[in-house]
């Protein structure tokens, strides 16, 4: 049976609280308990506080269905968009937590019932994982799940390959942490890629919807692990990757909900084949984009607001590779909000903020993405394999390309760029700048006071206001 993504949202809810789950509602993609964390990246976020003991509930089950951004910080996920089937800047994931309640028993028979049971996935297709040593949880698997030996693997530490398995989870160097269990779906043969822990496991055959994450242990500063006295449970799973499962198609972006911006997306852009990646990308990115202004984060020159500004752009960009030639991304917010203003009534709320952030930028950055490409044309007709560092800070500093994007746009063309000659052309410009302020030393203390602003209180939008700037603080 298919499924809509509004049904999965709804089912994996009610799913939980039928288990007595007390259902706790999306927080910020701003991470408000936590000035390590660029942006909310996973559903346990919000309860980072419980975990270490600070922070106490009057719950022990949690469930809640979270928005999530992995582009810049730590998990950043930014330069898979458009390059795997499952791979998003901003996503929602369905998670459940035992606070000291349940422990791996529960939490596999849960995850196990809910996917066979309820959403109806059959059990051939499922493999999962476990971390080498933990033969409990390998056993709940092998002998009361009954998932056959050969499709359940034992994963060790992949510590510096960043898309590799890794089924030890750690908040930090120290402190709460434990294995954890995934759940993959095998999209069948025709596609390449090969099992989890193999050597081709990257590819999009088989893929991962669900991890369940089992908190035991107190890792000390001197490495070494003691148990928790009461352990608990965090999981997450990416609610598009498991609605493509529900609705029979491979990619994320072939799901309901981004079939429909991709459409919209393809009348604006005046393309003709919904496949092409850049529809996908520009779908991907509304998103993004969207739900950072609702929760606070305008394009700015630094921190957040310039991933954002960053993110924008790279939309932009796509846009433009398909024959735009002028604004058109603002327009994506109203089959956003079609999509999913009804689960996310802060998106209605804030819509004219939103479209108005976006213009406003899209205007700014059409004025020199034209002349810029043109340039990036000319760099790259006369570099060998790789974009000289002091071309890609003139497209970022006359141009305004973040160098990501000038990378991006390299990728595409089988170039890279000296990002070691970049860093050393703007060392420069620093250096130039600093020597300057120099002759007027109060100014340079100004500089230094906005700079260490956080990028969310960014005051000085143009185009916006103040009423505007009221409503993002
Ligand atoms: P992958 O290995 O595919 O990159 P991950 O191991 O990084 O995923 P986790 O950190 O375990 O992902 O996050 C829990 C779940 O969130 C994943 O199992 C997946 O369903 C979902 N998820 C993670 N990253 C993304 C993303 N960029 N876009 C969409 N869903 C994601
Ligand atoms: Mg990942
Ligand atoms: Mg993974
Ligand atoms: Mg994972």
């Amino acid at each position: 049976p298919t499924k809509t993504s509004a049904e999965i949202r709804s089912g994996f809810l009610e799913y939980f609280r039928g288990k007595g789950h007390s259902i706790v509602p999306s927080s910020s993609l701003v991470p408000g308990n936590d000035a390590t964390l660029m942006f909310t990246n996973s559903g346990m976020v919000q309860f980072k506080d419980v975990f270490l003991g600070a922070d106490k509930r009057s719950y022990v089950r949690a469930a809640s269905v979270q928005r999530c951004l992995r582009a810049g910080g730590k998990h950043n996920d930014l330069d898979q968009v458009g390059y795997t089937a499952r791979h998003h800047t901003f996503f929602e994931m369905l998670g459940n937590w035992s606070f000291g309640d349940y422990f791996k028993r529960d939490a596999i028979k849960y995850a196990w019932e809910l996917l066979t049971d309820i959403f109806g996935l059959p059990k051939d297709r499922l493999w999962v994982t476990v971390y080498h040593t933990d033969n409990e949880a390998y056993d709940l698997w092998a002998k009361e799940i009954g998932i056959p030996p050969e499709r359940i693997v034992r994963i060790g530490d992949n510590k510096g390959a960043p898309y590799a398995s890794d089924n030890f989870w750690q908040m930090a160097d120290t402190g709460p942490c434990g294995p954890c269990t995934e759940i993959f779906y095998d999209h069948g043969a025709e596609i390449a890629g090969g099992p989890p822990g193999s050597p081709d496991e990257d590819g999009d055959r088989y893929i991962e919807i669900w991890n369940l994450v089992f908190m035991q242990f107190d890792r000390a500063a001197d490495g070494t692990l003691s148990p928790l006295p009461a352990p608990c449970v965090d999981t997450g799973m990416g609610l598009e990757r498991l609605a493509a499962v529900l609705q029979h198609v491979h990619s994320n972006y072939e799901i309901d909900l981004f079939q429909h911006l991709i459409r919209v997306a393809a009348q604006l852009t005046n393309t003709s084949d919904l496949e092409n990646k850049s529809l996908r990308v520009i779908a991907d990115h509304i998103r993004a984009c969207s739900f950072l202004i609702v929760d606070g984060v305008l394009p700015s020159n630094e921190g957040r607001g310039y991933v954002l500004r960053r993110i924008i752009r790279r939309a932009l960009r796509h846009g433009y590779m398909l024959g735009v030639r002028g604004t058109f991304f603002y327009r994506m917010l109203t089959p956003l909000i079609v999509e999913m203003g009804e689960a996310y009534p802060e998106l209605v709320a804030k819509r004219e903020l939103i479209e108005r952030a976006l213009k406003t930028e899209e205007e700014r950055f059409g004025e020199t993405l034209e002349h810029g490409m043109r340039v990036f044309e000319e760099v790259a007709t006369r570099s060998a394999a790789t974009i000289p560092g002091a071309d890609a800070f003139r497209l970022y500093d006359t141009y305004g390309f973040p160098v990501d994007l000038t990378a991006d746009i390299a990728r595409e063309r089988g170039l890279t760029v000296d990002m070691a000659g970049f860093e050393t052309a703007m060392e420069q410009q620093r250096d130039r700048a600093r020597a300057a302020s120099n002759f007027g030393g109060q100014s340079q203390i100004a500089a230094d006071v906005v700079k260490d602003l956080p990028a969310t209180e960014f005051l000085g939008y143009a185009g916006l206001s103040a009423s505007d700037l009221k409503l993002v603080a």
